[in-house]
């Protein structure tokens, strides 16, 4: 039976194994996916122990994605963009590294939410590793504005000035801090790539950009109600999502790219779903 895992530190709360099960007993694919914590320090020889072992595929978690960039010998144009992988797959000496993470949040939003990104002014809060991940496959959906808020507004705008490098987001990608948000007006889509839902904690976000018919996505899934959405909500956003169908979505192209088999992901999505409120 092939071998896959999901590698991280701390990884007893990943539901990729779950998930991946349920793909895999949908498409009649036998295979194996379990959760491994690699130490802090040791990745590349806990990936290559899982390979002698016959492993096929891991995908990879907080906080050795861009280890995984690093250790691949082939890296997709859009890991590489991204400056970090959540997927490796091994052929003999091989290893390739993608990333789903950015396709399985516009996936999301335009296929199982049903809102639209082309045209639209997108907000996104946070610079961080997932804000990244996120920008290109975000840019490649087409909206007309692009804003990247973060609390260190220089790492905003680092972020911006990286993307126009690589003559991406230009006219449409720009940084800065919460202080900019006020003038800006509404968004029609506001996506929280930052952690601090992790630990409950609001972002100083002027009400003004959120209106009625804004999504309000947070990456943060199972979490219920966080403070960002709650804030949303409060200000009359039209719509509010948490990150459970990225995450599955990222996980079904990560199941397509290994096993050629694209699996359905809304039984998985409704199966996993936590009530928001
Ligand atoms: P990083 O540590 O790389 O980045 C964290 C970001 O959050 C930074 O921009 C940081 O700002 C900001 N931040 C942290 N705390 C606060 C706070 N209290 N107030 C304001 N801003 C804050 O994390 P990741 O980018 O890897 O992850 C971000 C979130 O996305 C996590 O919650 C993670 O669970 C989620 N995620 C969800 C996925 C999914 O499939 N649904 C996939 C990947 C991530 P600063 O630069 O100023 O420090």
């Amino acid at each position: 039976m092939d071998r896959y895992a999901v590698i991280g530190h701390p990884i007893g709360h990943s539901k990729s194994p779950l998930i991946h099960a349920l793909f895999a007993a949908a498409t009649g694919q036998a295979l194996e996916y379990t959760a491994i914590e690699a130490p802090l320090d040791g990745f590349a020889a806990t990936v290559n122990t899982f390979r002698a072992a016959g492993g096929r595929g891991v995908n990879v978690t907080v906080p050795f994605k861009l280890e995984a960039c690093a250790y691949a010998t082939e890296v997709s144009e859009r890991a590489r963009i991204a400056g970090a992988a959540n997927a490796l797959a091994f052929d003999g000496t091989h290893c390739r590294a993608d990333n789903f993470d950015g396709v399985g949040l516009v996936r999301d939003i335009v296929t199982n939410l049903r809102h639209p990104i082309a045209g639209k002014r997108v907000l996104m809060l946070g610079a961080g590793g997932a804000a990244r991940g996120a920008l290109q496959p975000l840019l490649a959906a087409g909206p007309t504005e692009l804003f990247i808020a973060n609390r260190s507004a220089a790492k905003a705008a680092e972020l911006a000035n990286a993307f126009h490098a690589l003559g991406l987001g230009a006219g449409v990608l720009a940084g800065g801090g919460w202080d900019d948000l006020a003038a800006r007006g509404a968004y029609d889509i506001v996506i929280n790539a930052t952690s601090a839902s992790l630990t409950a904690e609001p972002l100083p976000l002027p009400p003004g950009v959120f209106g009625h018919d804004t999504l309000a996505y947070d990456m943060v899934y199972g979490k219920g109600l966080t403070p960002f959405l709650r804030q949303a909500r409060d200000a009359g956003a039209g719509r509010l999502a948490d990150g459970l169908g990225m995450l599955v979505e990222q996980a079904a192209e990560t199941f397509a790219w290994w096993r050629g088999v694209r699996p359905t992901t809304l039984p998985v999505i409704e199966r996993l779903r936590v009530p928001l409120a």
